[in-house]
């Protein structure tokens, strides 16, 4: 076990400590010094030759009973030029020398996983190999009980599927010492570039021997039982358990890298504001990631797919990210071995690939029953492949960022970042997406010039809490000429989620708290107000002038502004009986305080929504907040857009530089099942009008459509080009190759 220094030592969270005052690193006992060694030195290596991924994971009848050639030869076709393999841990497909790692039943005197690599080494391909430490057999459970997972009624806990097996503990000494000896063990027989490894962070809080004593020597406290973070317990184990997972990371990638100084360990970890690992910190540990984002199910939007991509780009940088997607149908039924139709996959990989993610195939059960996506991924990728120097991006053109905050997530939404963090930012990104706006997401852990350099506009969507230190950035951001568009209660609480007595960003906003927030109002409204000095509407309510007043959001911070009240285009109409019908009438008086307080900070422009109108237009989806949103984010920003699509439809759209050309990707994702179920059918859009701005210092060379396999004429106008799109089916790129 590790000691309280080594635990302090190996701290990863350092950097989140560096946020914070003194007086709350004392509140907080987890917030501990920098650690500066890097797990991964600066060499990109081989992360970035792999531009098309195969994943096949084995079951455990597969050995001897599936067709190696077939997958080799499959992997050929589609060109897929790295591939990720079932090794170990659960079931181990090699020849095993460790007693408590089960061979498969199957394997016999074979070597499927070796034997399966060495086909793949021979195709020039990349081989990760894939563990799985969140289950173990009986024998385990036998020789180490304390290896085993336990509930908070002290119960060891049966794996919920498969009731021969038994969950592990993550924190403890399964994966500390004896998936350690798995990693070591398969490095040395295979020495494969990396080691994957699913379901390594558990499944769920365990309260075994080892975690209560690793955390009471880490924190002085108990393990906690209360979901609420501002539980202190709750609040230190936030941490602490973050700082097992980055320390076993580093001490897996040091094992890896001790046999083979060119691999490393790539952790299934990462994703945005929901995600529990920091997503800076991981980064910096890892050359490349997967985002495991493997289908759509319940209500969820195609663009969700690009959005992953984004999230991890906003931390990652230039370095490769893969994207995982699964051919099955993911449901909370696991229908693992089924396969999703084919329109359905394409959608999904095309938001994917359009928004920088490397596709990444995966199959689990080699034995293949239905056949109908092999050759869906076959023509994706073989498409990929022929254009693949448009998809090596060396930069997104973006002027918009579309901030995510874990640390808002885990201290101030808790059991509710679902709905309190997560649900504002899919309003805005629908939004976004519905007014094509080409935009990068930004983690809040980026704050500093270099990071924000690219963007003219931060959008803060009910980002609850932040620190003195990021209100401060945000306030350089917006001196330095930047434009903000914030919602609701952004920045009404410090960086661990406590309350503040005004706005962090109220100087900002021009707006200062009055105490409350108003829940789940009903029946209130927004009147539009036409500026007195110019008898006309603002460009915010541009679109809907003629409304009079539309709905207002569903929850409104209570605020009044800071000196004296200016005009607003917008005021509130508070909330009145909406039954019986005979009451639903507007009452006289009653304060008519601004819906939005608009500033112009010397260049920069602020506009804050005392309302969440972006979460309510998830919920809701009123066309009237869908170009509220988007008209604030472009009267904020103040500049010619890089890129103009006119057309009908809703598309996905992204611009990105390559060396030698750029890329302006257009997602076709109209369609009635865009926001649930599995799309039937891709439906084709009609012509679009495309402005796209040149790069300064940048001639064109040639205009073509890389999915129409044709030139397209174009028009120059000043440093943009004008063309045509006369129709799309699920995607079209329009490539433009700069001139020598
Ligand atoms: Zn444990």
């Amino acid at each position: 076990m590790s000691s309280r220094r080594e635990f302090v030592k190996g701290s990863a969270l350092a950097a989140t400590a560096c946020l914070l005052p003194a007086s709350a690193q004392k509140k907080n006992r987890i917030a501990l010094t920098p650690d500066a060694s890097p797990a991964v030195e600066e060499d990109h290596g081989w992360y970035n030759r792999p531009m098309r991924w195969a994943q096949l994971a084995f079951v455990e009848d597969d050995p001897g009973n599936y067709d190696q050639q077939f997958w080799l030869d499959y992997f050929r076709r589609v060109r897929a030029d790295a591939a990720c393999l079932s090794a170990g841990g659960v079931v181990a497909f090699y020849p095993t020398q460790l007693p408590l790692q089960q061979r498969s039943a199957w394997l016999g005197d074979r070597d499927a996983f070796g034997d399966l690599a060495a086909g793949c080494r021979k195709l020039g391909m990349n081989i990760v190999a894939r563990t799985d430490s969140h289950a173990c057999w009986q024998k385990v459970y036998d020789a180490h009980p304390d290896w085993i997972r336990v509930d908070a009624s002290g119960q060891r806990v049966k794996h919920p599927s498969d009731p021969r097996y038994w969950e592990t503990c993550a924190l403890g000494p399964y994966n500390f010492e004896f998936m350690t000896t798995v990693h070591e063990e398969i490095m040395r027989m295979y020495r494969p570039d990396a080691i994957f490894t699913n379901r390594w962070a558990g499944s769920g809080m365990c309260y075994c021997e080892h975690c209560r004593e690793n955390f009471h020597a880490a924190t002085g406290l108990d393990l906690p039982r209360a979901g609420n973070p501002q539980n202190p317990a709750r609040k230190q184990y936030i941490l602490w358990r973050q700082q097992r997972l980055i320390e076993l990371w580093r001490l897996w990638n040091g094992k890896i890298r001790a046999i083979n100084p060119g691999a490393s360990y790539i952790a299934n970890a990462g994703g945005g504001a929901l995600s529990d690992l920091d997503m800076k910190t991981i980064s910096e540990l890892s050359p490349t990631m997967v985002a495991d984002r493997q289908s759509r199910r319940g209500l969820m939007a195609p663009w969700a797919n690009g959005k992953n991509g984004k999230e991890y780009r906003s931390t990652m940088g230039n370095k490769a990210v893969a994207g995982m997607f699964n051919v099955g149908i993911d449901d909370e039924h696991r229908w693992k071995d089924s396969v999703q139709n084919g329109d359905e996959i394409r959608m999904w990989v095309a938001d994917g690939m359009a928004q920088g993610l490397r596709p990444w195939f995966i199959k689990f059960n080699a034995k293949p029953i239905d056949r109908r996506w092999l050759p869906v991924v076959e023509e994706i990728f073989q498409w990929h492949y022929a254009n693949q120097k448009y998809f090596r991006n060396v930069r997104p053109i973006a002027r918009i960022g579309l901030v995510y905050s874990q640390q808002s997530a885990w201290f101030y939404g808790g059991e509710e970042a679902r709905q309190k963090i997560e649900e504002p930012a899919l309003g805005f990104y629908q939004a976004l997406v519905e007014g094509r706006i080409p935009f990068e997401m930004v983690n809040d852990r980026c704050f500093d010039a270099e990071h924000l350099a690219p963007f003219r506009t931060l959008i803060l969507p009910n980002i609850a809490a932040l620190s003195e230190a990021q209100c401060a950035s945000l306030r350089d951001f917006v001196a330095r000429g930047g434009g903000l568009v914030a919602t609701y209660e952004t920045s009404l609480f410090d960086e661990w989620g406590v309350r503040r007595d005004n706005f962090g960003l109220a100087e900002l906003f021009g707006a200062q708290s009055a105490g409350k927030t108003r829940e789940n109002m009903l029946n209130s409204y927004l009147n539009l107000e036409r500026d007195p000095a110019t008898n006309s509407y603002h460009p915010l309510l541009r679109g809907f002038e003629d409304a009079g007043r539309i709905i207002n959001a569903a929850n409104q911070a209570d605020v009044t502004p800071v000196g004296e009240d200016r005009f607003a285009p917008l005021r509130i109409v508070p909330s009145y009986p909406d039954l019986p019908m005979e009451s639903v009438f507007v009452r006289p008086g009653g304060a008519q305080r601004p819906g939005v307080y608009l500033r112009q900070v010397a260049e920069g422009r602020v506009v804050y929504f005392p309302g969440d109108i972006d979460r309510t237009f998830w919920q809701v989806l009123s066309t009237d907040h869908g170009k509220l949103l988007r008209n604030a984010v472009v009267w904020a920003t103040n500049e010619p857009a890089p890129v103009l699509v006119e057309g009908k439809g809703v598309i996905d759209v992204a611009v990105w530089e390559q060396n030698d050309s750029m890329t302006l990707h257009l997602v076709n994702l109209t369609n009635p099942m865009m926001l649930k179920g599995p799309v039937r059918e891709i439906l084709p859009i009609s012509r679009q009008k495309i402005w796209l701005r040149i790069p300064s210092g940048r001639r064109v060379g040639r205009v073509h459509l890389l999915v129409a396999r044709r030139d397209v004429a174009y028009r120059t106008e000043g440093d943009a080009i004008q063309l045509e799109v006369p129709n799309i089916e699920l995607h079209e790129v329009v490539a433009v190759d700069f001139a020598a």
